[in-house]
């Protein structure tokens, strides 16, 4: 067995994977696969009616909020909200940078609108800004962050205190927590790490944002509104991803809802910081302690041929996925929901032993 620790695409829960398998040839009794079946079926529509239903109980989203499911990943996202959102030239967007991604997202918005950066972009991400050094936009049209920096490990332990609209990118820390979501104006997230598998974003959205009164053009596909109006199917969506998405919510639900998971991701991930803080160094975590993730825990060794000879002796062991992303190096542990109590232990021990024989 393979203990899994890839940043996304990431481990989905064996059960999952099983019933996948089971009735791969048969999906909901059509008797055709559902990498087959119609996006006009009535089993695919009864399933996308389904899985709007169970992602609002899970996230207890309120009735004004639409839930959107869209091609492109979260990177599309990062250019289709300010499409959307945007409705005068005059508008501006606050971004809150705290790593590599909500950085790309702030880039990719510099096309469409003026963008203002709350805080300058530091030299090193190494945790969340003070309050009292964010310099918000009166007006702004909204405010952007990312709720789990997935490359360097950063995770904002409550949400970001503003009066503006707040969109949040979630795509590593989705369905890990609670989330007061009538706190936002929007949340989003490719589901490919705590979910199921990639192409898919997520949307959702308070309804007085969909607008048909936008400054820019924007693509067919990525148009909020004519995408509500059509249950997300306005063209062919990712039937595949959306039906393991499905199964993914309704195991959620049957193992204890969002407050197992959480309690679980508070374990996992404290069982592999204490391991990097009783190392007496061996171990380096340079993220502040109240904004280390609880989901891509990211640490370095002395030397990188050090790091180098760790993932390769846990490669041994079957232990994957910890290298640290190429563009910051060291090593990455990602304890997706999917990845259990055991495999974490499992990655713990190994750390403990490789310390022991490089002492
Ligand atoms: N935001 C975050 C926080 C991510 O981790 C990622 C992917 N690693 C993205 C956005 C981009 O997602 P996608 O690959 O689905 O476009």
């Amino acid at each position: 067995m393979v203990h899994l620790f890839n940043a996304g695409p990431a481990k989905v829960p064996d059960e999952v994977k099983e019933q996948i398998q089971s009735e791969f040839f048969n999906f909901a009794g059509s008797g055709i696969s559902v990498i087959e079946i119609s996006h006009r079926s009535p089993e695919f529509t009864a399933l996308m009616n389904e899985s709007n239903v169970n992602l609002r109980e899970i996230l207890e989203i309120p009735d004004n909020y639409r839930i959107l499911w869209l091609a492109g990943g979260a990177t599309g996202l990062f250019s289709s909200i300010p499409l959307n959102l945007i409705t005068s030239k005059d508008d501006v967007l606050d971004y809150v940078v705290t790593g590599t991604w909500s950085k790309g997202a702030a880039k990719e918005a510099e096309k469409y609108a003026n963008v203002n950066y709350v805080v300058p972009i530091p030299a090193d991400f190494t945790g969340v800004p003070l309050e009292e050094s964010m310099k918000f936009t009166p007006g702004a049209k909204y405010v952007f962050y990312c709720d789990n920096e997935t490359v360097n490990g950063i995770e904002f332990p409550h949400i970001l205190k503003t009066d503006s609209t707040i969109v949040c990118d979630m795509s590593s820390n989705f369905l890990s927590r609670a989330v007061d979501v009538q706190k936002y104006g929007a949340i989003f997230a490719g589901v490919q790490k705590n979910v199921a598998p990639a192409g898919l974003g997520v949307l959702i959205i308070r309804e007085d944002l969909i607008s048909a009164d936008r400054l820019h053009q924007v693509p067919k596909v990525w148009d909020f509104k004519l995408q509500d109006a059509a249950n997300s199917c306005l063209n062919t969506p990712n039937v595949f991803s959306l039906y393991v998405t499905n199964l993914v919510l309704k195991h959620l639900m049957k193992n204890g809802g969002l407050k197992r998971y959480s309690e679980l991701s508070r374990q996992k991930s404290s069982a592999i910081y204490d391991i990097i803080d009783d190392s007496n160094g061996f171990y380096a975590c340079k993220i502040d302690k109240d904004a280390r993730s609880r989901m891509n825990v990211t640490f370095k060794l002395a030397s990188k041929d050090l790091e180098a000879e760790f993932v390769k002796k846990a490669a041994d062991l079957k232990i994957e996925g910890v290298k640290g992303h190429r563009s910051v190096g060291g090593i990455r542990a990602s304890l997706y929901n999917a990845v259990t109590m055991e495999s974490v232990n499992y990655l713990g021990d190994f750390m403990k032993s490789f310390q022991k024989n490089h002492e």
